[in-house]
């Protein structure tokens, strides 16, 4: 990885990913690009991409010299069951895109699939890296095909591909697009602003989560990791814990004391969240390339208040 081209740059993950690919490659080695440019970084190249527009990608990249592509742009799993044909066309619309230019231009590529790969039918403890996937939401049907797209342009055309099944990812800086695990992050601005917090996910829901800085991290092993050692080379579970929502009240109130949490529960997306495992096996990673997570819940939710104490209440 040396010239880095980002699609998605503004998201939750991207607006984060982009700081610490600048940081360990260089400001101008890694393009960040969006569908929209409304607070664009303005330290380093930005370019505006709608991910559906392959010919564009592929002008983009190659003017950049791009020999890596980082594919974050998606239509996360709440919002894609409000618009689930706008989710499939972009979900695998942008997707096929990044691998066809990929394959053109023989750059390295990465996309991050998610536990909403898995359903119902899944075991739902330990779920293990290879196991049925019977998803019952669009956005799950589109990472499955996503994954199974991205091992294809490995098995049949030797592209670079590689990939992590994300969990709920928890961070400050830029507010989440529209997710099932959403509250998570939700719960520490309300603790902050307002002291209390109504859970649209039920007291006893399961979900697995990780902290930012450990997201970033998994992202950045798995693309320099040795090929030689990778048996799989897409979707490899990762987590670095699973609560539920009463949990994380829990561990907010060891900071607030007066904290408090009460439940209004969404149908919509506490359906998504009992189709998903309550935890999922991250083994594949660890022995492949050597993943690991710094945070437990513990850990990232002092780190949470203290960094949200800081920001601007203007910026919430
Ligand atoms: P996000 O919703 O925060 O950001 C997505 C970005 O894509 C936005 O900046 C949006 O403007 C951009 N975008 C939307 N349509 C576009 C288009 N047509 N062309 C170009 N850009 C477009 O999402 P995120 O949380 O940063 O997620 C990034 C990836 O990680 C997605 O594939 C998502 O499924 C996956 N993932 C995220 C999580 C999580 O908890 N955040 C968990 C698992 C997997």
């Amino acid at each position: 990885m040396k010239k880095i081209m980002v699609t998605g740059a503004l998201g939750q993950i991207g607006s984060e990913l982009i700081e610490k690919l600048r940081s360990e490659y260089g400001v101008d080695n890694v393009l960040a690009t969006d569908i929209r440019s409304i607070g664009a970084m303005t330290d380093g190249p930005f370019e505006v991409l709608d991910v559906t527009d392959g010919r564009k990608m592929h002008t983009l990249a190659k003017d950049f010299g791009a020999d890596t592509l980082m594919h974050m742009a998606a239509l996360l799993s709440a919002k894609a069951e409000k618009e689930p044909l706008l989710a499939w066309n972009l979900n695998m619309g942008g997707l096929t895109n990044g691998l066809e230019v990929s394959h053109e231009l023989g750059m390295q590529f990465f996309t991050p699939s998610s536990i909403g790969a898995f359903g119902p039918s899944t075991p739902k403890k330990a779920t293990p890296q290879e196991t049925l996937q019977r998803p019952t939401t669009m956005y799950g049907v589109s990472k499955v095909a996503g994954e199974l797209l991205c091992d294809y342009y490995f098995h049949k055309f030797g592209l670079d591909t590689r990939g992590v099944r994300f969990p709920g990812l928890i961070s400050y800086v830029a507010k989440p697009g529209g997710g099932t695990t959403d509250y998570a992050v939700d719960i520490y601005y309300k603790a902050i602003q307002k002291g209390k917090y109504t859970s649209y996910i039920a007291e006893d829901t399961y979900m697995d989560m990780m902290y930012m800085p450990d997201a970033l991290q998994a992202i950045v092993d798995v693309m320099e990791a040795d090929p030689a050692k990778l048996i799989h080379r897409n979707a490899f579970n990762v987590t670095a814990m699973s609560f539920e929502p009463s949990q994380i009240a829990a561990a907010i109130q060891k900071h607030i004391p007066s904290f408090k949490i009460d439940y209004d529960i969404d149908p919509v997306r506490q359906a998504i969240a009992d189709s998903w495992p309550d935890s999922i096996d991250p083994s594949a990673a660890i022995s492949e390339w050597g993943f690991k997570a710094c945070y437990d819940l513990a850990a990232m939710t002092e780190d949470m208040l203290v960094k949200l104490g800081m920001k601007p209440q203007a910026s919430y």
